[in-house]
């Protein structure tokens, strides 16, 4: 089972989009023998005005069913890759995937540098301390300089980095890239590749031969470049960057397949196997006996007449078989699950027994929300899956009062899912939708239409930020005036938690100034 476990390398591919996410994936996929010829993967993105938004919604949900998660085999490991919606609106989806991951990749536009979801996405992982290694993408196009983004690279990001590949020359002038971490050029031809090259050995980039392989100017350069990479940059610490303190970086083009087959293999030396987890009881270590396991993600049948849906389950620690009883922790019930899904390239198969590392997808029939415990008994529940406070917030109405029960169930199970957070008004009720972006609205009511056979319209309700409330002392008068003055703006999270649905900035200013004791959060889980 150890040597399972030590096998495993799960991640995610984090981008800004266009960046070439799905290119990389691709790629990795073809070097893996996953997948025979290029653009067999199917890109996640939501393309805009081709259908109408909804339509396009569920195409994106078809393909996302598909490429949740991408595993393969490569050399000795297996590789686990976890799909990350790039789109903005779907970025809390993205956030409760990056639970999962035991590291990433960051891909970079070389013409466009660090871009807006690049930034969120690796502030994300910086705070968990998430290993990352950059890819610097489309070298084979006009693009910055090098020295220059990685100047912005560690400034924007808040990275340090150490480059462990170096590009010669760029766009048109692109001949190639040095490999610091083998020691040896490989030659850019400019064509497409679908296979694995030839890279020539080259542990001494003063020797002579230089010149001839790439030409006077282009080898003085290099040299140059070198030797200043060399002085400015730390040697490459494989602990360092395991902890999240130094991020590698990698250059090459994901369309040509040049870069990638370095990246990939420098990754399953350096990238770490699946690491412990912390639950609120203790931490979980992935080579224990006994199997733990959390749900990252939950996905809706496309089918509204089957309405089981997917767990996505990532293994924390032991090995989860098929047909042996678990707890729900939350439910306090045991289950059994008789079709465990295991994913390979695109397909998923049902499989009797995987291992800490790996992602297995449990059909459900409404048991399960994002942020569950599976354990073999223990009272375990794993932390780290936080809601942060939406950006719209919309009240949402019953269109049809026959349909009041759909209406509820369909809410309830769209929220289960993680689509969007239900805050719940303590003075009377009513319900108001919290989402990342205004295309959530039009998923809920297609989906709850679709599904549910139920019908809503929204009404505007003014919120700038959703604030958890965490008195000192609830039982203290500041906190009971404060509940009285602000009573309106109240609610309930999915939790139960108390929220403060703050209509300003301003506002959030002046409850903490008038009561110091009731502390203001924007994000749910803050002990
Ligand atoms: P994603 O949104 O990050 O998944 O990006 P895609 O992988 O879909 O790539 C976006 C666009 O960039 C596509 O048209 C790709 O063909 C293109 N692209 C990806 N990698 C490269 C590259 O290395 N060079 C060039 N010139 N284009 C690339």
């Amino acid at each position: 089972m150890i040597n399972e476990i030590s096998k495993r390398r799960t991640f995610g591919i984090i981008s800004h989009p266009d960046a070439g996410k799905t290119t990389l994936t691709e790629k990795l996929l073809l070097f893996g023998g996953a997948i025979q010829e290029a653009g067999a993967v199917k890109s996640n993105k939501i393309k805009k005005g081709a259908t109408s938004d909804f339509m396009e919604i569920e195409r994106q949900r078809g393909i996302s069913v598909a490429t949740s998660v991408l595993a393969f085999n490569y050399k000795d490991k297996k590789i686990n890759i976890l799909d990350t919606p790039g789109h903005k609106d779907f970025a809390e989806d993205t956030f409760r995937t990056l639970t999962a991951v035991d590291s990433v990749i960051v891909v970079i536009d070389v013409a466009k540098g660090v871009e807006e979801q690049t930034e969120k996405l690796v502030e994300v992982c910086r705070m968990r301390n998430i290993p990352m290694i950059v890819f610097i993408n489309k070298l084979d196009r006009e693009g910055k300089d090098a020295f220059d983004l990685l100047d912005e690279v560690e400034q924007k990001l808040g990275l340090k980095v150490t480059p462990l590949s170096f590009p010669i020359g760029m766009g048109f002038d692109f001949k190639g890239i040095y490999n610091i971490w083998e020691k040896n050029i490989n030659l850019f031809t400019g064509e497409s590749k679908t296979s694995i090259e030839d890279t020539i050995a080259f542990d001494d980039v003063n020797n002579p031969e230089l010149e001839k392989l790439i030409g006077d100017q282009s080898a003085e350069t290099l040299r140059e470049e070198l030797e200043l990479v060399y002085e400015v940059y730390p040697e490459f610490d494989a602990q360092a960057y395991q902890k999240g303190e130094l991020q590698p970086v990698f250059f090459g083009s994901a369309l040509n397949n040049f870069g990638v087959r370095e990246l990939l293999d420098c990754f399953i030396d350096i990238a770490p196997s699946p690491r412990p987890k912390n639950a609120e009881e203790r931490e979980v270590k992935p080579n224990e006996d006994t199997f733990t396991g959390f749900v990252f993600k939950i996905h809706a049948n496309m089918d509204p007449k089957h309405r089981d849906r997917l767990a996505f389950i990532k293994i924390v620690s032991g090995t989860f078989e098929r047909n042996k009883p678990y707890l729900h922790v939350r439910n306090n019930k045991k289950l059994k699950f008789s079709s465990p899904n295991a994913f390979f390239a695109e397909k998923k198969e049902i499989v009797d027994v995987s291992y800490a590392g790996d992602i297995v997808g449990l059909h459900d029939t409404g048991n399960f929300k994002i942020g569950d415990t599976l354990t073999e008994g223990e009272q375990l529940n794993f932390k780290g899956i936080p809601s942060f406070s939406p950006e719209h917030f919309r009240y949402i109405n019953n269109a049809d009062p026959m349909k009041a029960k759909q209406l509820n169930k369909g809410i309830d199970q769209l929220m289960d899912e993680g689509v969007a957070q239900l805050f719940t008004l303590e003075m009377n009720g009513r319900k108001v939708i919290g989402t990342v972006g205004a295309l959530q609205y039009e998923v809920i009511q297609y989906r709850l239409e679709h599904e549910y056979g139920a019908k809503c319209t929204y009404e505007n309700f003014p919120v700038h930020k959703a604030c958890w409330v965490e008195p000192e002392d609830p039982k203290n008068e500041e906190f009971a005036e404060f509940k009285r003055v602000k009573q309106k703006f109240l609610a309930k999270d999915k939790h139960d938690q108390l929220v403060f649905l703050a209509d300003s900035p301003f506002s959030i200013e002046m409850m903490k100034q008038k009561y110091p004791t009731v502390k203001l959060h924007y994000v749910s889980e803050y002990k």
